[in-house]
C-alpha cells in the first residue's frame, strides 16, 4: 500500500510524480480509502508547484477510468461537443447545440451548473419548468440516436473522481489551476463519448484567469491534453471583459437564446455561435473547411431548423414548450429596475465579473451549493462597450424578488460601467483559433 503522504511532499517539494503514484492517489480517493483533508493538500501541491505533461496524461487517464465510459462508436457520425471555461451571459450551448445537430452533426453534451461568479447551462436549461437535465445512458443515447443532440448534467458514473475533487477544489480555493482544470475537463469529454471537442476560452475580466496570457497558456494545455486523449481538440479565445449578449441571469438567458435561434439574437453572441459552428461542422466532416461551415450554420439560422431542433430537445426532456412558444408567459420578478446613466458619451467598458456577481445577489446564482436559484433573477443590458449614451436613457433593467438588492442593486450597476465623453470602438468578440496542433492564428472567417 502507497504512503500518501510521501507522496503529498514529493509534490510539495516540487518532485515529479510517477504514473503508479498518480493511479494510486486517484484510485484510493474515489474508493474513499483517502480522507479529503489528505487529497485538498494534494491539491494545493499540486495547485502551487504545478504538473507537466508526463503528470497530467495518467492523472486524466486515472480520472477517466474512476467511472463508467460511455461508447458512443454505435451511433452515426463524428460525435462533437464544445465547452466553455466559465463566463457572464454565456447562453452559447443553447443556441449552438441545436444548429449544429440541425446540419447533422451529432452533440452529445454534458454540461454544468454555475459556478462562481459565472452561470451555468444546466440552470438556465432547467428554468424552463420541467426540464429534465439528469438523464439515463439509455436515454442519452436514444436522445442522440434521434434528435442528434442532448444536453444534460455529469451523471453519477461520470468521471466520481472529478465530482469528488471538484466539490474540494470549490471549497479550499484550489480552482484556478491549469492542470487541474484541463484534467477535469478533458476527462469528463474522454468518458462521455465524443470524438472531438471544440473549447470556447474566455479571455479577460470575467474569466477564472484574468490574465490574457495565463488565459493562452490554459487553452494551448486543454488543446494539448486533448489531443493525446483522442479527442480531436481546437480551442476558440474569446472575449469576456463584458457580459456575452444582453442577458445575465437564468431564464433572461434561455429567452435570449430563443430569440437568437429565432435570428434575433445580439452581435456578439452570434458571432461566437457561428464561429465555434463552423469549427464543429468542419471537425464533424459535413464542410470541408471553417468557412464553409460558417455558411451552413447562417442556413440552419435563416431556416428554422436549429430552432425546431431547440423545441424538440425541449419536449424530449420533458420541458414546457409552449414557454419557448411564448415565452412572454414566463412570470414575471416582483421588482423591475430601470438603471439610468446621469452623463453623455460612450459605455468604455462594462465588467463582467462585477455583473455576475451582481446577478448572483439578485438571486440568478448559488452562494452555497445548497442554495435555491431564482431563475427569473437578472440584468437586461441596454448599452455595452463601444455604445453612445444619451442622459437619462436607460443603461439596463434588473429583475429581482429582493427588495433590498431591488435598492442597492442600481448602484452597483452603475459601478460596473465606465464611461468616456470621446468616441470608443466595440472590441473584436473572437481574439484567436488555436488548431490541433497548437498553433495559434487569427480567426480564418471574418464574423
Ligand atoms: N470546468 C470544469 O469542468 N472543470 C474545471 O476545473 C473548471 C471548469
Amino acid at each position: 500500500m502507497m504512503n500518501p503522504i510521501e507522496i503529498i511532499e514529493k509534490k510539495r517539494d516540487g518532485g515529479q510524480l510517477d504514473p503508479g503514484e498518480i493511479k494510486a492517489m486517484i484510485q484510493h480517493y474515489t474508493e474513499g480509502r483517502i480522507p479529503d483533508y489528505q487529497m485538498s493538500a494534494m491539491l494545493m501541491a499540486i495547485y502551487f508547484q504545478g504538473m507537466d505533461l508526463d503528470e497530467l496524461i495518467p492523472l486524466t487517464d486515472a480520472m477517466v477510468h474512476s467511472g463508467e465510459i460511455i461508447n458512443l462508436s454505435d451511433l452515426e457520425g463524428v460525435k462533437v461537443d464544445k465547452h466553455s471555461t466559465g463566463g457572464v451571459g454565456d447562453k452559447v450551448s443553447l443556441v449552438l447545440a441545436p444548429l449544429v445537430a440541425a446540419c447533422g452533426v451529432p452533440v452529445p453534451m454534458m454540461a454544468g451548473r454555475g459556478l462562481g461568479h459565472t452561470g451555468g447551462t444546466l440552470d438556465k436549461l432547467e428554468a424552463i419548468s420541467g426540464f429534465r437535465t439528469q438523464l439515463s445512458q439509455k436515454a442519452f443515447r436514444g436522445q442522440i440516436r434521434k434528435l442528434g443532440l442532448a444536453i444534460l448534467g455529469q451523471t453519477h458514473e461520470i468521471c466520481p473522481a472529478d465530482r469528488k475533487m471538484y466539490a474540494l477544489r470549490d471549497a479550499t480555493g484550489t480552482v484556478p489551476s491549469i492542470p487541474l482544470i484541463c484534467s477535469s475537463i478533458i476527462s469528463k469529454k474522454k468518458a462521455e463519448g465524443a470524438d472531438a471537442l471544440v473549447l470556447d476560452v474566455k479571455m479577460g475580466e470575467g474569466a477564472f484567469f484574468r490574465d490574457r496570457g495565463k488565459g493562452r497558456e490554459l487553452a494551448q494545455a486543454l488543446v494539448r491534453l486533448g489531443n493525446r486523449f483522442g479527442l480531436r481538440t481546437v480551442a476558440l479565445l474569446t472575449a469576456m471583459d463584458e457580459p456575452l449578449g444582453k442577458a445575465v441571469g437564468n431564464w433572461l438567458e434561455t429567452q435570449e437564446a430563443i430569440f437568437a435561434l429565432q435570428g434575433k439574437g445580439p452581435a456578439d453572441l452570434m458571432t461566437v455561435v457561428l464561429g465555434l459552428g463552423g469549427i464543429m461542422l468542419f471537425l464533424g466532416g459535413k464542410t470541408g473547411s471553417i468557412e464553409a461551415g460558417v455558411k451552413m450554420m447562417e442556413r440552419a439560422l435563416k431556416s428554422g431548423d436549429g430552432f425546431d431542433r431547440f423545441r424538440k430537445m425541449v419536449s424530449a426532456q420533458n420541458g414546457d414548450v409552449s414557454l419557448v412558444d411564448q415565452p412572454e408567459k414566463y412570470p414575471a420578478s416582483s421588482h423591475t429596475v430601470e438603471v439610468v446613466s446621469s452623463e453623455k458619451g460612450y459605455v468604455a467598458s462594462l465588467d463582467a465579473r462585477e455583473t455576475g456577481f451582481l446577478a448572483m445577489s439578485l438571486g440568478a446564482g448559488r452562494f452555497r451549493k445548497e442554495d435555491a436559484v431564482d431563475y427569473r433573477a437578472g440584468i437586461v443590458f441596454h448599452k455595452k462597450t463601444g455604445d453612445a449614451i444619451q442622459k437619462g436613457e436607460s443603461l439596463a433593467t434588473l429583475y429581482t424578488d429582493n427588495k433590498n438588492m431591488a435598492e442597492t442593486g442600481r448602484q452597483r450597476l452603475l459601478n460596473a460601467f465606465r464611461f468616456s465623453s470621446g468616441k470608443i470602438e466595440k472590441p473584436p468578440v473572437i481574439e484567436a483559433y488555436i488548431d490541433e496542433s497548437g498553433r495559434e492564428m487569427p480567426f480564418p472567417v471574418s464574423l
